[in-house]
């Protein structure tokens, strides 16, 4: 019974994730579920998404996180290299699929994962 209930909060919660044009927060994925869903069974779900390869962590400008789906992420294996635009006016977070940062680091240190954010305005607010 929990695992059919567990495995609808993934289907709907993925649905949410890349229909959606921005990034969502828990609670926010919540209030979309109207509250079928708990706060424990959302960000057990969301991890599992995460560990799966279809959806990343945004951390956004005043230190919320979001989540965004994946396109060619393997399970256990994120490999994306784009740019995240966080609003600071109506705090929507998007992915900026075809914008890559680049960066040149001391050859010591071995990048596993990109986190680049911006802020501003978002096309909406400006
Ligand atoms: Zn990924
Ligand atoms: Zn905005
Ligand atoms: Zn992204």
């Amino acid at each position: 019974m929990k695992i059919t209930r567990n495995t609808i909060a993934k289907t709907e919660i993925r649905k949410l994730i890349s229909t959606s044009p921005v990034a969502l927060s828990q609670p926010e994925i919540q209030q979309a579920l109207n509250d079928v869903c708990d706060r424990v069974t959302i960000y057990r779900v969301l991890d599992r998404l995460v560990d799966e390869g279809a959806v990343h962590r945004i951390v956004n400008v005043d230190g919320v996180i979001k989540y965004a789906e994946c396109h060619q992420c393997e399970t256990q294996h994120h490999h994306h290299n784009h740019v995240h635009f966080s609003c600071e006016k109506c705090k929507a977070v998007t992915c900026l699929e075809d914008v890559e940062p680049t960066f040149k680091l001391p050859k010591q240190y071995q990048v596993k994962e990109v986190n680049f954010t911006l802020s501003g305005l978002c096309p909406n607010c400006s």
